[in-house]
């Protein structure tokens, strides 16, 4: 069911690549070596995908309001591997038509809108659906709960929908249909040594408390915004902060509540946007952008404040529904791995393009990027260690559909009978029930499309799990 301790008889000590987190951008670097056959593993201290990656605002996109940073060039990259994961993953993302209001008065009049949806499709060498722009009349047909005072009409483009924990869970287990390739949960690296040209890590398994260690010819960090938090104390490597880290939360609210058929992206005063989008039988609403709070790092969770932030928005742009906090299905909130511009402390205006770091020849860390940029992140890190391994690098080796599905995909009815349940404890990693209930099964409704039956079998799996 689970993975057994690394360092059980037999266990491989030694390996040619280890990658430090199981988010996103491990799972494609995983998946990247594995698949030029390059012996790695890679660990997480938690499960896979509970972090950032799993706290997105599931969206595959250009990134829209990228343009008003003038960063072309990512949103360009964006939108290819946006389309690109369209035809490679259709199970886990799709494509959304999102609505985009435009108010008489708004810091972004109709000129402005029109023109950076045409640089957007531009920019997807129009391989995006095209946008359109919809006069008031027809944005209220596709939103009738939007408010209607100086409504001028919709800006309407397409970006993806996706499953983002189900995505990373997906990318590990293609990577792990390669036998070189190892992934450990709840595994933790503590410390490691330099020993010449090769790296001893510490390792505890943080849920028996087990340490174990082996040995590797490249350490890759793929740790996200808790890379600073890792790496600062390492004074032999000379690592100065490189992160501006920013907190970003979200609601699920239910469909009842919150009637809409389309993504809409809401526009406050403040500058910022918000995404409002109808998926898997409820809405997400996010995101906010604020500092971590002291002591604030993993497993986070959204402030009073974020919390009322996003509803009074809502409420703003959605004045005939009555939301209250007591509707809220649950919540979540991640940090962006924002990468530090100088000495400027703006999150909203810091790019969010990648940056690779190499403190030693085999020891790289990766910074920035986006959710939808984690394939090209994922190239750029591996593809100097494959020189120096003096192995052949394709570049587009990655660019195969994915080979092994997980039991339950994300937009459909969720057919979790006991053997379904059985299936996935054996073959999906899952060490506690929440990896079961939150990543594995990962509905925001408790209970939806659950079988009738299958609580005694989700009680038997919860029991199993205990007692591991
Ligand atoms: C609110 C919000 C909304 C976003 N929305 C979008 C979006 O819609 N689309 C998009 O493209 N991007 C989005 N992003 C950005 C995107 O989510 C991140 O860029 C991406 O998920 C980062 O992935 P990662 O693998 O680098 O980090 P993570 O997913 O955080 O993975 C790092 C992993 O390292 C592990 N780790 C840390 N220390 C150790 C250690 N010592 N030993 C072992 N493991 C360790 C952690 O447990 C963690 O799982 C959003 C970000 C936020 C915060």
């Amino acid at each position: 069911m689970s993975e057994k301790p690394v360092n059980s008889p037999g266990r491989q000590s030694h390996y040619t690549i280890v990658i430090i987190g199981g988010g996103i951008v491990g799972a494609g670097l995983l998946r990247d070596a594995a698949l030029h056959g390059v012996d790695a593993l890679m660990i997480d201290k938690f499960d896979f995908s509970s972090q950032t990656s799993g706290a997105s605002s599931k969206m595959l996109h250009g990134g829209i309001r990228y343009l008003e940073t003038f960063e072309f060039d990512l949103v360009s990259e964006s939108l290819h591997e946006k389309n690109l994961w369209l035809k490679l993953a259709p199970h886990l993302c799709y494509e959304h038509s999102f609505h985009l209001p435009i108010y008489k008065g708004s810091t972004r009049p109709p000129w402005m809108i029109k023109t950076a949806l045409s640089l957007y499709d531009l920019l997807s060498s129009f391989e995006n659906t095209p946008h359109r722009v919809l006069n008031s009349v027809d944005t209220l047909k596709a939103l009738p709960h939007l408010r209607q005072a100086r409504l001028q009409g919709a800006g309407v483009y397409y970006d993806a929908v996706v499953e983002d924990a189900k995505l990373t869970l997906e990318i590990i287990y293609d990577a792990l249909e390669e036998p070189c390739a190892k992934a450990l949960n709840y595994t933790e690296l503590l410390d490691f040594e330099i020993h010449g040209d090769r790296y001893h890590l510490k390792l505890r398994d943080t849920l028996t408390q087990e340490h174990f260690e082996l040995t590797t010819d490249n350490l890759l960090f793929a740790t996200g915004p808790f890379t600073d938090h890792f790496l600062n104390p390492r004074t032999d490597l000379h690592w100065s902060p490189k992160l501006l880290p920013s907190k970003g939360s979200h609601l699920w609210l239910p469909k009842e509540k919150l009637p809409i058929e389309y993504p809409v992206v809401l526009t406050p005063n403040d500058g910022r946007v918000i995404f409002v989008i109808p998926q898997r039988g409820a809405v997400l609403v996010g995101t906010t952008e604020v500092t971590l709070e002291e002591g604030e790092l993993f497993n986070l969770t959204p402030s009073e404040s974020e919390v009322s932030y996003l509803l009074s928005n809502l409420k703003d742009f959605f004045p005939t529904l009555s939301l209250s906090v007591d509707d809220i299905i649950s919540t979540f909130a991640g940090i962006r791995p924002l990468v530090r511009d100088g000495e400027s402390t703006n999150r909203s205006k810091a790019a969010r393009t990648h940056q690779c770091y190499w403190p030693r020849h085999n020891l790289g860390v990766i910074l920035g990027g986006k959710y939808t940029t984690f394939r090209v992140m994922a190239q750029d890190l591996l593809r100097p260690v494959m020189k120096r391994l003096g192995r052949p690098y394709d570049e587009n080796k990655t660019k195969q559909s994915l080979r092994r599905r997980s039991v339950i995909t994300p937009f459909g009815p969720c057919p979790l009978g006991r053997a379904e349940l059985q299936a996935i404890m054996e073959n999906e990693h899952v060490r506690t029930l929440s990896d079961l209930l939150e990543r594995r099964i990962g509905h925001p409704h408790p209970g939806l499309g659950i079988q009738e039956g299958s609580v005694q079998a989700l009680l038997e799996a919860h029991r199993d799990l205990v007692t591991l």
